[in-house]
């Protein structure tokens, strides 16, 4: 494919890469994205998203994505349901390797996001983005008067906790240790709430549900391993994302966890490399700041462009 070198080949397909690509394409540019064998990215997940602007009565995840990419690809972007395996960004053009075949670009927009960790324990599987969540910000008002728990102990489970007492009738925050990583004050907010109760010492150890949906929790005392049932009818996983950046080897500079490393707004530490979405971001985190940063970012490719490759 030597003689077919594309512009910019976007990795990835959230919201910031749907973006990216819509700019980019409007710009005749004729990018070609790698979706991802599991396109569309977190907000698959999702059953209703209500806080993305001009959706008056909201829209489903899978659905907002099925948006996004037909309108991508009305104006040329190319999409291709494929995992990249790796980069090489050691020389021009870039080289991406899909499914053992070699591309080349002259420049990359990677919005491969981030994805929450998950327990991971029997039961959890049939309940993801039904009653268990990974974002109360997205998920916490279909809890109105319920109760719900939050696992974790950081200021994710803080922070989600007590925007959970908005909603639910009683929020109760599972912890599997008596000592918390999140802020002294963020633990003290939560503990001061009358909707908050914290359950230290306890571990998820299986979910329970019926036809309904999801009825309870079997917690486990980490240092005698005894057992009690908890109910609830929603639940929060906040134990931490990883960002999706390991098939890029290093060769990006990325943080200690793995997120990419802005240099220049959306520009990484590779000229003509550029990252958009939640792997350069684990502050904010939404559809709409991704989508904003797809923007960017397509459009300092676009400028790099004008500059740099011909
Ligand atoms: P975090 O600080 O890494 O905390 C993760 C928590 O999940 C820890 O309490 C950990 O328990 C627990 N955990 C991990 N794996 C677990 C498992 N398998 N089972 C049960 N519990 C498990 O992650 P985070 O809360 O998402 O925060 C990430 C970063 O973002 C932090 O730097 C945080 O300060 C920042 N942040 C800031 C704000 C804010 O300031 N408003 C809000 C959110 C996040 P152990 O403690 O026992 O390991």
């Amino acid at each position: 494919m030597g003689d077919n070198i594309r512009n910019v080949i976007i990795i990835g397909s959230g919201p910031a890469g749907y973006t990216a690509g819509l700019y980019n394409a409007r710009a005749l540019l004729e990018p070609l994205m790698f979706a991802g064998y599991m396109s569309g990215g977190q907000l698959m997940l999702t059953s209703d998203i209500e806080n993305f602007p001009g959706y008056p009565t909201g829209i489903g995840g899978p659905e907002m994505m099925m948006e996004l990419r037909e309108q991508a690809e009305r104006f040329g972007l190319e999409v291709e349901d494929k995992d990249v395996e790796r980069i090489d960004a050691s020389s021009r053009p870039f080289k991406v390797y899909v499914e053992g075949e070699e591309f080349q670009a002259h420049s990359l927009i990677i919005c491969t996001g981030a994805e929450a960790i998950w327990l991971g324990v029997e039961g959890e599987e049939e309940q993801k983005g039904r009653g268990i969540s990974t974002c109360a910000t997205c998920d916490g008002a279909f809890f109105r008067d319920e109760e719900v728990l939050v696992i974790g102990g950081g200021d994710s489970a803080m922070e989600e906790a007590t925007f959970l007492t908005r909603f639910a009738s009683k929020v109760t925050l599972v912890h599997r240790r008596d000592v918390f990583r999140a802020s002294k004050v963020m633990v003290e907010r939560a503990r001061e709430h009358p909707k908050i109760e914290i359950a230290t010492f306890s571990q998820v150890k299986r979910w329970l549900s019926d036809e309904k949906g999801l009825t309870g929790a079997v917690l486990e005392d980490p240092r005698d391993g005894s057992e009690r049932e908890i109910a609830c009818t929603g639940a929060f996983i906040a134990i931490g994302h990883k960002p999706i950046s390991a098939f890029l080897e290093g060769q990006v500079e990325t943080d200690a966890e793995g997120y990419i490393v802005a240099k220049d707004h959306t520009m990484t530490s590779i000229p003509g490399i550029f990252a958009a979405g939640d792997i350069v971001d684990s502050r904010y985190r939404q559809a709409i700041t991704a989508a904003g940063m797809g923007c960017q970012a397509a459009i300092d490719a676009e400028r790099w462009l004008e500059e740099n490759a011909h």
